[in-house]
This record gives C-alpha cells, sequence and structure tokens, in this order.
C-alpha cells in the first residue's frame, strides 16, 4: 500500500503528486506534482501562483503561503493580494471568522456603503491585531 505523499503525479507519472486538482466536471481529483500542477493554471491563477513565489508575509514577512480572499471583495478585482505565511494565516481566519459574522449580522439590509465601511473597519482592526500577535509570537 502506498502512504499518501509518495503517489505519482497523474500527468507525467515521474515526479511525486503533492496538488489535488479539482475536475470542473466534479469527478473524483486529480494529482498533480507542482510542475505539472502551474502548467495545469489559467493565465490569472499563475500569475498569482508567481506573485506568490515572491512574495512574503504581509504581517512577519515568511514565505507566503496563502493570500486573502477580503482584499478582491473590498477592493475589487485587480487588487494586489495581501499574502500571508501559514501561521499568520490560522491566526487571521480564526480571528477573522468569528467577528465576519458579527459584522454581516449587524449588517444584514445595510446599504452597501455602510457594509464596506464596516468591513474596511474590520480590516484595519485585524491588521493591528495581527501585529501585536506577530510581535507575541517571535518574541
Ligand atoms: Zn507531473
Ligand atoms: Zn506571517
Amino acid at each position: 500500500m502506498q502512504t499518501p505523499g509518495q503517489e505519482l503525479c497523474e500527468e507525467c507519472g515521474e515526479k511525486r503528486g503533492n496538488y489535488y486538482v479539482c475536475r470542473p466536471d466534479g469527478g473524483p481529483s486529480r494529482k498533480l506534482c507542482k510542475e505539472c500542477y502551474e502548467t495545469s493554471l489559467s493565465g490569472p491563477e499563475r500569475a498569482f501562483m508567481q506573485a506568490m513565489r515572491k512574495a512574503s508575509c504581509r504581517f512577519c514577512g515568511g514565505t507566503a503561503m496563502t493570500s486573502d480572499s477580503m482584499t478582491s471583495i473590498l477592493e475589487g478585482p485587480g487588487s494586489e493580494p495581501r499574502f500571508f505565511c501559514s501561521s499568520c494565516a490560522n491566526e487571521y481566519h480564526q480571528r477573522m471568522l468569528p467577528r465576519l459574522g458579527e459584522v454581516e449580522t449587524k449588517l444584514d439590509g445595510m446599504p452597501l456603503e455602510v457594509q464596506m465601511e464596516s468591513l474596511s473597519d474590520l480590516m484595519a482592526e485585524m491588521d493591528l491585531h495581527m501585529k501585536r500577535w506577530v510581535q507575541q509570537r517571535d518574541n
């Protein structure tokens, strides 16, 4: 029996497949190596991956692993993504999700500008929290 992570890429059959790619038709996900995964991406997705490789975590300067989807909601498509390392992303989302829930409940039925303003406030609050949190984590 093969252990997970040691299966070969379904595309080239040479390298180890570490990336799972969902099929558009909802079939079982394909397992690809890094190279084949990046080749399989669409133009904008590939540009995003390349940007992420060069980027560093917005809060601690660590290796970027993920980005914040909130930015594109608030600033519209084409905005600069904010990148996070995995450690900061964890903390960020743990903090952000319950707060986001509260804000959304409070804002239900409010005009869009008011909603956007509150979300911006929340983002600013999160930035502040993360700065403090990173300081504590790294000390
Ligand atoms: Zn491959
Ligand atoms: Zn970080």
